[in-house]
């Protein structure tokens, strides 16, 4: 093949500033807001709660911590306040989304809590709400639910919510990934009791870091926002009743964030385009992308593919390598990334399902069949058997960043085509 490596790397998706964003830290920084407080935060706040559609939004230092007050939110609402030193779901299991990255669901440890994870729709590439129905079976329990929207590419979270109503328990979604992506008009982060956005460095759009919670609820705004502030008592001195955080978005990244959010749309727009790219560039390979659902706006946040069974050369993966055979005409993601990778493009695995990783592994694993970790252990012995673990082993995730040319584009596909020779 002739084609030079990339001199400038191709990201799999990285910043991009328009230069409002200098505008608005250069004001925290002229006015002296250079803390926790300031004019750039109570924008972040009013524009992330009208972008999602929800009535509040607590600005924190990131989607981590606004996940973490999510789960504390909800598990003292569920289970009461804990006593110092306790968390507030100790002891208690949690259904959670398994082909995710780990922040979705690691709050749910601070806290005490035992994530059950819950199996990938094949449809959706998200929780499958037939799993989640066959998890309540088995933990009627179960009063908590961790839904996350993948690659900006929304599963059924409103028949999971509907789901979790039917079962009298609390939905948290994390949209760290779906900012701007609707699901039959409704914007992601509306759906949760408690949901969540990310501004990460390589989020659709970004504050270099920062994440807001986002809620209907008064109450729980401002419990947040205690929280995050190291809860602190309406007193004249600094007076204490319960554990804080220090987790208050600065001014400074609010500055960034706020000059993002008009761009929303914009990035919205740039990612779609790369997606349809991809699509066209790959029609005529035994390959899918992410699916779109109906009814269903994605933000196209990261493109991904899936390889077909049949021309998956074979691969074997274990806790830190990969290895695989090339066959005549077929290939896997490990060669796709590995020749990506060798002409200074990044692409990246479909994110390891939970009940995979070494830390979760003992933990209870729910697919549409029931319970899935003897399933999971042939996976491990080398067969394939649940949702998650077969898209992880056929998918990664494209070059997706909206500062890719057209043309670098076209030489991606080029890479990833010759792959299938
Ligand atoms: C990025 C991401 C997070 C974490 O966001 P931070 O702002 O970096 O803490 C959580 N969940 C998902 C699904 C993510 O992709």
């Amino acid at each position: 093949m002739d084609i030079k490596p990339f001199e400038k790397k191709v990201w799999l998706a990285s910043p991009t500033m328009h230069g409002d964003e200098l505008e608005y830290v250069k004001q925290a920084y002229e006015t002296n807001w250079m803390s926790t407080v300031g004019e750039n935060i109570n924008e972040v706040e009013r524009l992330a709660a009208k972008s999602a559609e929800v009535n509040y939004a607590v600005a924190l230092s990131c989607c981590t911590a606004a996940l973490h007050l999510c789960v504390k939110s909800a598990g003292e609402r569920l289970y009461g306040k804990p006593a110092i030193g306790h968390g507030a779901l100790e002891g208690k299991r949690v259904f959670c989304s398994d082909m995710t990255f780990d922040a979705t669901l690691n709050p749910v440890v601070y806290e005490g809590g035992t994530p059950i994870f819950i199996d990938t729709e094949k449809d959706s590439w998200n929780m499958d709400p037939i799993a989640l129905e066959k998890a309540f079976e088995l933990y009627p329990d179960v009063k908590l639910v961790v839904s996350a929207e993948l690659y900006g590419f929304t599963g059924r979270m409103d028949v999971i919510k509907e789901i979790c109503e039917k079962h009298g328990a609390l939905l948290i979604e994390d949209a760290a990934e779906a900012m701007g992506a609707t699901l039959h008009g409704k914007q992601c982060g509306s759906f949760g009791d408690y949901s969540a956005v990310s501004y990460n460095g390589n989020k659709i759009i970004t504050g270099s870091s920062g994440g807001c919670l986002l809620t209907n609820d008064i109450e729980v705004a401002n419990k947040a926002r205690k929280w995050s502030t190291q809860a602190r008592e309406n007193a004249p001195w600094y007076q204490h009743e319960e554990v804080g955080y220090n987790y208050r978005m600065s001014n400074v990244i609010a500055g960034v964030v706020r000059g993002q959010y008009p761009y929303l749309a914009e990035h919205i727009s740039r990612k779609k385009a790369i997606y349809d790219r991809y699509c066209e560039g790959f029609k005529d390979l035994p390959v899918k992308m992410n699916p779109i659902i109906e009814d269903s706006v994605p933000n196209y946040w990261l493109s991904a593919m899936v390889i077909d069974r049949e021309y998956m050369c074979r691969q074997v993966r274990d806790d830190s390598t990969a290895l695989y055979v090339k066959e005549e005409g077929k290939t896997c993601p490990t060669e796709i990334l590995e020749k990506l990778a060798s002409y200074n493009a990044e692409g990246r695995p479909i994110w390891k399902p939970m009940h995979m990783q070494p830390m979760y592994r003992m933990h209870e694993f729910i697919t549409r069949q029931g319970s899935g970790r003897a399933k999971t252990n042939a996976y491990i012995a080398g067969g394939v058997a649940d949702v998650g673990a077969d898209i992880f082993d056929r998918g990664l995730c494209l070059p997706s960043d909206i500062n890719m040319t057209a043309e670098q584009q076209d030489v991606i596909i080029e890479i990833v085509r010759s792959c299938f020779k």
